[in-house]
């Protein structure tokens, strides 16, 4: 007998991959983000990490000529990616791979731009900045989302969902401090708005979780699952004034 009751994981996955994008974001806030960005029109090479179903690799695509490569953990997500750039007649120069961003085979000083919206907190920003930093031609340029206070007034309850979802928040300043460290001349910051949350993510997500719970009812996992992603909703609504995804837009030196 097979065993129906999926892991978190198969439900983050099989939730996810149907939608637009995985996390807070808009193409106007890739677009703001690319606008600090010199170069774009001579480009030859961009790395999307934790690309997911390739949301923002699509609006790079229209804006930068040059290869562009996607690489998330799940063969789910980056065959979502493959889908939508075949469909645009893009499969020539954007691509998704499965592979993880702590470990890169690409050859080193090749890269001109390290795009990562919404996943570098899980894997670590001070470390993925030093890391990716060799990879990048001198003078390239990495542009990051990242979960961050925007004011010292922390609340322990935010404090302990993005610490169990494994990634504890910093500060603004905090985390320029530490992209100046790693090497970048910080090129800009800015909170990405509201909407990115509740319109073009947790909307999508919610309609999906109809989906989900419709598909496994009674199912304890899927129930946890939905409430813990509401619980997150709720959080967001109750102090999304005082915590938001920054993009941080940071030039090698
Ligand atoms: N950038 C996409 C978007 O905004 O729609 C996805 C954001 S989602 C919140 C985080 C993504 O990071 C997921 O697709 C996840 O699979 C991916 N991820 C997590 N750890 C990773 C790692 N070590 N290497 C590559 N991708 C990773």
């Amino acid at each position: 007998m097979t065993d129906q009751t999926p892991s978190m994981l198969d439900l983050v996955i099989e939730l996810h991959k149907l939608l637009d994008r995985l996390g807070p974001g808009s193409v106007e806030s890739t677009n703001r983000a690319l606008d600090f960005v010199e170069g774009l029109g001579s480009m030859e090479r961009v790395l999307d990490l934790g690309c997911g179903t390739g949301a923002q690799t699509m609006t790079l695509a229209e804006r930068i000529s040059g290869s562009i490569t996607g690489i998330d953990l799940f063969s789910d997500f980056v065959d979502e990616l493959n889908a939508r750039a075949e469909k645009r007649g893009l499969s020539n120069r954007v691509r998704g791979v499965q592979g993880s961003m702590d470990k890169l085979d690409v050859e080193l000083e090749s890269v001109d731009l390290i795009w990562c919206e919404g996943a570098i907190d899980g894997v670590g920003f001070e470390e993925m900045l030093g890391y990716w930093s060799s990879f990048l031609k001198p003078h390239g340029y990495v542009a990051v989302t990242c979960p961050s206070w925007l004011t010292d007034n922390r609340v322990a309850e935010v404090d302990d969902f993005w610490t169990q979802a494994g990634s504890g928040l910093d500060t603004v300043a905090q985390n320029v401090d530490v992209l100046q460290k790693a090497g970048y001349v910080p090129v800009s910051t800015f909170v990405l708005p509201k909407e990115c949350w509740t319109e073009n993510y947790f909307a999508p997500r919610r309609a999906a979780e109809a989906n989900l719970a419709a598909k496994y009812p009674g199912n304890e996992t899927v129930a946890e699952f939905i409430a813990g992603n509401h619980y997150e909703e709720e959080l967001f609504a109750a102090y999304g004034n005082l915590y938001g995804y920054v993009f941080y837009i940071g030039k090698k030196l």
